[in-house]
């Protein structure tokens, strides 16, 4: 069966009811029978119907054993950490997302747990890190913004080889393009925030483990320490999840021609997408993802960060936010958004130049797409600077 098939035949019709959308439990206790006696449900911390079914379907879609939902992508690799203990060491990616970076060493090395950042697209790296004391190995393929890849296989050879976990954050790519359990990933977790729910309408995240053992130690955290997803969030990443299939080859379809585009143009000097030949590790990522994802970044022949700033100001399609995956294309300017708090030096190192604009390419048309980069290009490079809102905007007396 397709997966597109398996995934929607996967989830349940409502026993009860035979409802076809899955209820949402909005409960926080269920009745028990005689104490301890229930079915299956007894506090909505522990478990929750709703939740369920998400958490099972997060396990199917990863060809993992077990899911867990949080109430966040930070949540999720939070309760990963947890699996550690004072005197463990992280070895991580150095493009690593801000939020996780922040999570580490501003919380977790307080606790005694210390982190080695290393430039996993080369496996080596990553080897030679290792010491005695490294529990958990965390990588990110693609990373953001620049869309690096790691080989997920040979990392998992060493991770195996030493006894150490190997969790990968698997947001960018989606389960729909890549299954790190498949290669070796012990865990898997997801900020389903992203292209998992896809509408820009919520915050959620996902752990995915390998092996029920683990899965139980994450189910574990999860109880003890309570950052759940609540259901009616639940119910809209199941929602998200039927139609995923479809948006991740969309997502990349438009992505594609947008950085084919974007390579042509004499504007630009970089253009990063992991589908385009001319990427640094094309071959990987082709070996490894089943599809290039719905990101790309760029930055300009001048790196000029006031012509960027009138570039993202000026789109009308692209809307100037933080965040990815959703159906509608958003860009931002990484250097005064997403990666500000990354002292300027650090932030050339992995590529983030003042002119570098991430591009979170939706589900409208690539075509219109293309032309809405064109205009604000255009009139960027023209000199003088208008707000894209004063723009087209029709006011009509029936609309007022
Ligand atoms: C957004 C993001 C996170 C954090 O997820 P939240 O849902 O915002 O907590 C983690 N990893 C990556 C790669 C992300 O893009």
């Amino acid at each position: 069966m397709q997966e597109s098939t398996a995934i929607l035949n996967y989830i349940p019709v409502d026993e009860l009811t035979g409802s076809v959308s899955v209820p949402i439990y909005q409960t926080s206790t269920f009745v028990q029978d005689a104490p301890g006696v229930h079915k299956g449900f007894d506090y909505a911390r522990s478990n929750n119907p709703t939740r369920k079914v998400l958490e099972d379907l997060a396990a199917k879609l990863e060809n993992g054993t077990n899911g867990y939902a949080f109430a966040s992508g930070l949540a999720a690799i939070d309760a990963v950490v947890k699996l550690l203990k004072a005197g463990d060491e992280i070895i991580a990616v150095d493009d690593i997302y801000g939020g996780a970076f922040r999570l580490f060493t501003h919380v977790y090395e307080k606790f005694g747990i210390t982190v080695k950042y290393t430039d996993s697209t080369d496996a080596q790296n990553v080897a030679d890190a290792v010491t005695d004391k490294t529990a958990l190995i965390w990588i990110e393929s693609p990373t953001n913004p620049t869309l690096k890849i790691s080989d997920i296989r040979a990392i998992a050879r060493t991770a195996k080889q030493h006894n150490i976990l190997l969790c990968v954050d698997n947001t960018f790519a989606s389960p729909v393009s890549q299954k790190p359990i498949d290669f070796g990933a012990d865990i898997v977790v997801h900020s389903a925030t992203k292209y998992i729910s896809g509408h820009s309408d919520l915050i959620a995240g996902l752990v995915i483990t390998a092996t029920e053992e683990l899965g139980a130690k994450i189910k574990f955290i999860q109880n003890a320490s309570g950052a759940i997803l609540g259901p009616f969030d639940s119910w809209l990443v199941i929602r998200g999840i039927e139609t995923l299939t479809l948006r991740i080859k969309q997502h990349a379809e438009n992505a594609q021609k947008i950085a084919e585009y974007l390579e042509s143009e004499s504007l630009i000097k970089n253009v990063y997408y992991p589908g385009l030949k001319s990427h640094k590790n094309h071959e990987i990522a082709k070996s490894q993802q089943k599809y290039f994802g719905g990101v790309v970044a760029f930055d300009l022949a001048i790196d000029d960060k006031e012509l960027a700033i009138k570039i993202v100001s000026n789109t009308k399609l692209f809307k100037l936010a933080e965040s990815l995956g959703g159906v509608k294309s958003l860009l931002c300017l990484p250097c005064e958004m997403t990666h500000k708090s990354i002292p300027a030096e650090k932030r050339y190192q992995s590529g983030v130049t003042d002119s570098l604009i991430r591009l979170s390419v939706g589900l409208e048309d690539a075509d219109d797409l293309i032309a809405d980069l064109k205009q604000a290009f255009a009139f960027a490079t023209t000199g003088e600077f208008v707000p894209a809102w004063k723009e087209n905007v029709e006011v009509t007396s029936e609309v007022i």
